[in-house]
């Protein structure tokens, strides 16, 4: 029986872990430095954690949840995404009786069941960050800003800022009313999920990639055009904060969510490249989230990112460092004695944080030497018995091929040292 990764998954292979670490790195720092702490939450939680923070009525929960029953009858669910989990979190935690706001941000797998032939994963990455306790458009700005940073580091820093306010509890019910008054008579040329969401979540009619969808909502009213004052208010201040900070933006009223507690802000990050175009990353504020999972009624905002999406877009325009390793120093030994000796010398190394390469396999020494070009070492050191009962040891400097004869024992020193 030949097994394999199942449908939708896939493995993430040493060589290509070298771009992955220097993202979630890049990611860490530019967080930490502007006080965001990690968390990590389980990958599974209680199924009704996703069917009330991410909303019934979305996609996500209708069609592409992994639920399944535990042994003890339990329903869970593999997370679909970040957010939910930190603030069931930050409930469960007492997080807001910290000093607010609570700043956190996450490296996570999250789980879907997608159409693989479109090229999504059903297990995939994210990173993301939220600001819970905050109502005023500055967590909203220093999220954008954090990300403005993160995107510049990774030589991306063209990525297109779109913005929105999809309004609130108080101006949406309302304009979810003219938008059924708009499409009453388009409906029924629409597709089936929008013939759905006329019912159950109007607002998604809007953003439905059906090209009979799409041309039905050309005239449709936005809801940047139908704010209560206090979102207009909010949609301002973000805007001056952006402006201040010379950060550019276009101002997108197409953009909704299909997350039902998004209010407000609602932002991406578009790729304009050739090959890679979309959205990179999307974020917002769900004010209204944490009192709907049990939690006093308390703010947040934050936005994720598919980490394979943004890999995806450092390869097709070669942002992605040449982060290859290569030893500094590999031991060719000839006999038990001498590799017992290098053994010592090269342990020695590595508790010192130098990379060093030995055989394990009892190679022959012209195989040794064959597998120290293939890993590209910086030196080379031959020894055998001779070597060791004389306290002698020639360096080879594998660029230049110039040999150097030294004291055994100063191996380690001249290494440590960079004095070879
Ligand atoms: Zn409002
Ligand atoms: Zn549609």
């Amino acid at each position: 029986m030949k097994i394999s990764v199942p449908k939708g998954t896939k493995d993430i292979l040493p060589e290509e872990m070298k771009s992955w670490r220097y993202i979630e790195e890049l990611f860490t720092d530019v967080c930490m430095n502007a006080g965001y702490g990690e968390i990590r939450t389980p990958v599974f939680e209680y199924t009704n954690l996703f069917n009330r923070g991410v909303g019934e009525t979305t996609d996500i929960v209708q069609k592409e949840m992994y639920t399944f029953e535990d042994k003890g009858g339990r329903s869970l669910t593999l997370r679909p995404e970040g957010t939910a989990g930190i603030v069931r979190s930050y409930i469960e935690n007492g997080m807001a009786s910290l000093p607010q706001p609570v700043k956190l941000f996450y490296k996570i797998t999250a789980y879907r069941y997608e159409n693989v032939q479109k090229g999504r994963f059903r297990e995939f990455n994210q990173l993301g960050a939220e600001v819970l306790g905050a109502d005023s458009s500055n967590a909203d700005v220093e999220l954008i800003s954090l990300l403005g940073n993160f995107f510049t580091k990774l030589g991306i820093g063209d990525l297109k800022l779109e913005i929105n306010s999809i309004g609130c509890n108080i101006c949406r019910p309302a304009y979810n009313e003219i938008l059924k008054e708009y499409y009453k008579d388009k409906i029924d040329g629409m597709c089936a999920d929008c013939k759905r969401r006329y019912e159950t979540n109007p607002l998604r009619l809007i953003d439905c990639k059906e090209a009979k969808c799409i041309a039905a909502s050309k005239d449709v009213p936005f809801i940047a055009d139908n704010l209560c004052e206090n979102c207009s208010d909010h949609f301002a201040s973000l805007r001056t904060g952006l402006e201040r900070l010379d950060i550019n933006y276009n101002i997108n009223k197409q953009i909704v969510r299909g997350l039902d507690y998004y209010k407000k802000t609602v932002f991406e990050f578009i790729s304009n490249n050739v090959g890679t175009q979309g959205t990179v990353c999307g974020g917002g504020r769900y004010d209204g989230l944490i009192g709907a999972l049990g939690g006093s009624d308390v703010s947040g905002v934050g936005f994720s990112m598919g980490t394979e999406r943004l890999l995806m877009e450092l390869e097709s325009r070669g942002s992605l460092p040449g982060n290859e390793v290569y030893p500094e120093i590999y031991f060719v030994t000839i006999g038990e004695k001498s590799y017992a000796y290098a053994r010592k010398i090269s342990y020695a190394l590595r508790k010192a944080d130098i990379y060093t390469e030995m055989d394990l396999l009892g190679r022959s020494v012209k195989a040794q030497m064959k597998d120290a070009n293939r890993k590209k070492a910086k030196y080379v050191v031959v020894m055998g018995e001779e070597e060791i009962s004389m306290n002698k040891a020639e360096i080879l400097v594998m660029e230049t091929g110039e040999r150097k004869e030294v004291s055994l024992d100063s191996i380690y020193k001249r290494i440590i040292e960079k004095k070879v």
